[in-house]
């Protein structure tokens, strides 16, 4: 570990002065990180004041108007090259994303492999932003359509997922012709640094002007500034559903755009035609990876009448062979929460799991002890619950997996799509009809929906998103790119005359 925070903090502390990024030295407040692994303080970081915040957005607009003039392929070449760094320090950053952030290992890795796969997707987008031709109603006209960048983008990121979420923004941001602006979560300020660290190596070599990626490290109030900002042309915000009911308000007050990636409440069909094994590893995998703390966590699973009991207790034992403890050992299945106040959190819903009537069918609690000093590790927990359980209507940031019985498709479909959220969604059977009944129009209501494969873990090639309170937008993959452009569409005369749209006659 030393040695990746040799690599990684010893810069941070001082703050940036990356090359070719504005990140600038911040005259705000320190924030400390401390690893929820150990509780060790790993890195302090400044944050950014109002003056500085200013500063920093005035720079991006300046960058913008160089970089919107670079060809599309040349900025994916230096995506490209993004990429490579990335590949070279893969183990390094993975590591720095477990220990500051709290997930195993190869999660860590995980993510930043997606970052290298959002950059291999946004070389390939860097040749493919076309618009399409129409054929015009008049006589010598041509009608086509083309995109162009929007201006500066901000990113406001979640502690959870700390270095892709940006980079599947930015990624995509950047080859579109767009300048970023980040804010990554104030629980996780050095894994952002660590990520421009490397990229400012890259932008140096390629002579990329300063300003064109940028990073404002603090708290809520520099994203509610963001939010509010006219030079901001997307907001592009992932966390919680209250943080963006407050951005999608403001951002709409002055009719600018934002993408919202919001709180999920993700639940799993498991019928009697199920492959209760695969059933099984997708559930456990999806409600106690990343402790919980994924926005796809499986947080329900809606099973069968016939095959209820037999299931329950296979879920059972397999939560009794759940290791937990130090998420960088790699023998580890759940490591810890982000903090104290997440633990809290989950404190708090067993209460009120049990005060509504629900029953917890596992061990629960925060642990103590050897190896649990930091205060943030508890037990994963089922818990039995019916489908007018109040609390299984939130998110509970925690591995807490409700279990729910159900007779019909109908019904389980039903339960499915009664809550707020409507992120992703799976059903595990191997019967076409119940499968395709799931995908129609009549079934799974939210953005993602899966045959035979948890809620968690989605690949970026697809748009990702959901529905309802999870906000509505759609990043990464497919043509999620439209959203970081805008769309212009252009007629052209090649005629001598000037005959009018919808047959209208005017002459002087
Ligand atoms: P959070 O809402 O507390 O914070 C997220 C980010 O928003 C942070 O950078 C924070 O500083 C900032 N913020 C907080 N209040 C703000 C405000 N009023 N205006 C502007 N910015 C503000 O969320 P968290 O605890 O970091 O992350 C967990 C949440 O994120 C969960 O609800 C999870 O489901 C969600 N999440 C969603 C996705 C998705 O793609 N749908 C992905 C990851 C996480």
């Amino acid at each position: 570990m030393e040695a990746v925070l040799d690599q990684f903090a010893i810069r941070a502390h001082n703050n940036g002065g990356f090359d070719g990024i504005a990140h600038q030295l911040t005259k705000g407040q320190e924030i400390s990180s401390f690893s929820p692994v150990d509780a060790r303080l790993i890195a302090k970081v400044t944050t950014a004041t109002q003056a500085d915040y200013q500063a920093i957005i005035q720079k991006a607009a300046d960058a913008f108007l160089i970089w919107r003039t670079w060809p599309a392929p040349k900025r994916g070449d230096i995506i490209r090259q993004f990429a490579e760094a990335l590949r070279a320090q893969k183990q390094m950053l993975g590591k720095l994303v477990s220990y500051e952030m709290g997930k195993s290992l190869v999660e860590g890795a995980g993510e930043v492999q997606e970052m290298i796969d959002i950059c291999d997707f946004a070389v390939g987008l860097s040749r493919q932003l076309h618009g399409l031709t129409m054929h015009s109603e008049r006589p010598s006209h041509r009608m086509y359509e083309q995109w162009h960048p929007l201006g500066v983008v901000g990113i406001i990121t979640a502690f959870n997922f700390p270095v892709a979420v940006w980079s599947w923004n930015a990624m995509i941001a950047l080859v579109a012709g767009n300048v970023t602006v980040w804010k990554p979560s104030e629980k996780t300020p050095l894994a952002a640094q660590a990520c421009l660290q490397i990229l400012s190596t890259v932008f140096k070599v390629n002579q990329v002007p300063a300003g064109v990626c940028n990073l404002v490290q603090g708290s809520g109030e520099i994203g509610q500034m963001m939010a509010a900002d006219p030079a901001i042309s997307l907001v592009s915000a992932t966390g919680s559903t209250r943080m963006g009911m407050s951005v999608g308000q403001t951002v709409a007050a002055r009719l600018g755009k934002c993408l919202l990636e919001l709180g999920g409440n993700n639940a799993i069909i498991i019928t009697q035609n199920a492959n209760l094994d695969l059933a099984l590893t997708g559930a456990v995998f999806g409600a106690v990876g990343t402790a919980g703390q994924r926005c796809t966590t499986t947080r329900r699973l809606i099973i069968h009448e016939a095959v209820y009991e037999q299931f329950v207790e296979k879920l059972k034992k397999a939560y009794e062979q759940l290791v937990i403890g130090n998420p960088l050992d790699p023998k580890v299945h759940v490591g810890p929460l982000i903090d104290q106040q997440a633990v809290l959190q989950y404190e708090a819903a067993l209460v009120a799991i049990e005060n509504q009537g629900g029953q917890i069918l596992s061990k629960a609690g925060k642990l103590s002890g050897d190896g649990f000093e930091s205060g943030c590790y508890v037990r994963p927990c089922i818990a039995a619950a019916n489908s007018d359980l109040a609390i299984m209507q939130q998110e509970t940031f925690a591995p807490i997996l409700y279990v729910i019985k159900y007779k019909t498709l109908q019904e389980a479909i039903q339960i499915q799509n009664g809550v707020p959220q409507g992120l992703s969604s799976a059903i595990m059977t191997d019967n076409l009809k119940e499968a395709e009944q799931f995908l129609s129009v009549l079934g799974s209501d939210c953005g993602i929906a899966n045959v035979n494969i948890g809620t968690s873990g989605a690949e970026i090639g697809g748009a990702f998103g959901g529905e309802k309170q999870t906000g509505g937008g759609r990043e990464s993959g497919s043509d999620a790119w439209k959203a970081y452009m805008r769309r212009q569409t252009s007629t052209i005369n090649y005629g001598d005359d000037l005959p009018l749209a919808q047959g209208i006659d005017f002459h002087l």
